[in-house]
């Protein structure tokens, strides 16, 4: 990986009002690459992988509000049929033969994969603990994301499907922050949480951890240091570009000045232009209080 500074344009914009657990990720991973997005408001194009994953999310929430007798594989496979042709209707501009092949069957694998892990007949949840929003305030920082399920016996675990294959052990402990994060946010609301799970469709594996306190801090205090950060290079309109494998998959790359030695400045009407021209939008920011306002991209 090569780090380089990036200046940018002043694009008057101030941090999102909220700092979310993907969005955390996504400034650790690159800051250039959040600032794009989340600061100067660039909406990447949807991706194959995450709108596979948003269809069998959809798919397992719907699943769950049905009553536990009716939830069975018929049941799963009518709501992927179900879910799935309306996804593809929706993406239909930009899908292909091949890449809605590729959806079919990794959504219906990740289905099969599921029911290797769990009896959803046996899973005892309530339908506001799906898909449910977790906002705290963490030393002026505002915590928001949305959890994929609570259960709450034989006790208290936050569970989070990724659709995925299991990764590398060294890659593990930043997809447990997440959840690690929501079960913090929990906590300071007055909610106990227990155990965090991860539940990887791709390659039917789970990981169960115990929320240790000092995990549950150490999630907080990367959330509060990641958000100084972002402060800093706000004001020093200067943002660290991390480049590595994951830029083969940035919708910013051709625009960015550490992959790209003649990319004009970030936020510049040249910048702005050429994303224009590659397909992307902006979004509007909301004008709303801070206190109600969602997050930017959230
Ligand atoms: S191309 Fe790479 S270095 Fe540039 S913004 Fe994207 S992830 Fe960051």
């Amino acid at each position: 990986m090569v780090e380089m500074t990036v200046a940018v344009e002043d694009v008057g914009s101030a941090l999102p009002a909220h700092l979310s657990p993907s969005q955390l990720s996504t400034f650790e991973k690159c800051e250039l690459s959040y600032w794009f997005s989340s600061v100067a408001g660039w909406r990447e194009p949807p991706q194959l992988p995450q709108i596979i994953g948003s269809l069998v999310h959809d798919v397992l929430e719907n699943l769950m509000k049905l009553p536990k007798v009716e939830r069975d594989k018929a049941m799963a496979w009518d709501l992927l049929r179900e879910v799935g042709a309306n996804t593809i209707s929706v993406h239909q501009s930009w899908l292909t033969d091949g890449t809605i092949g590729v959806l079919k069957q990794r959504s219906a694998d990740s289905l099969s994969n599921y029911f290797k892990l769990e009896d959803p007949s046996q899973v005892e949840v309530l339908i506001e603990d799906l898909e449910r929003p977790v906002t705290a305030i963490v030393k002026d920082v505002k915590l928001y994301g949305r959890l994929d399920r609570i259960t709450r016996k034989p006790l208290t675990r936050i569970s989070d499907y990724k659709t995925g294959k299991k990764p590398a052990a060294k890659y593990l402990p930043e997809s447990l922050r997440q959840v690690m994060l929501y079960a913090a946010g929990l906590k300071i609301q007055g909610e106990t949480v227990h155990e965090v799970e991860l539940i990887y469709l791709g390659s039917a594996d789970r990981v169960v951890r115990p929320t240790y306190p000092n995990a549950l801090d150490r999630a907080l205090l990367d959330l509060v240091n990641a958000r100084g950060n972002m402060q800093v290079a706000l004001e020093r309109k200067a943002w660290v570009a991390k480049t590595g494998p994951l830029c083969r998959y940035c919708a910013f790359e051709k625009v960015c000045p550490a992959r790209n030695s003649d990319a004009p400045t970030p936020g510049s009407e040249a910048s702005n232009q050429q994303l224009v021209q590659l397909g992307l939008e902006k979004r509007v920011r909301s004008n709303l209080p801070q206190e109600s306002g969602l997050p930017f991209d959230d």
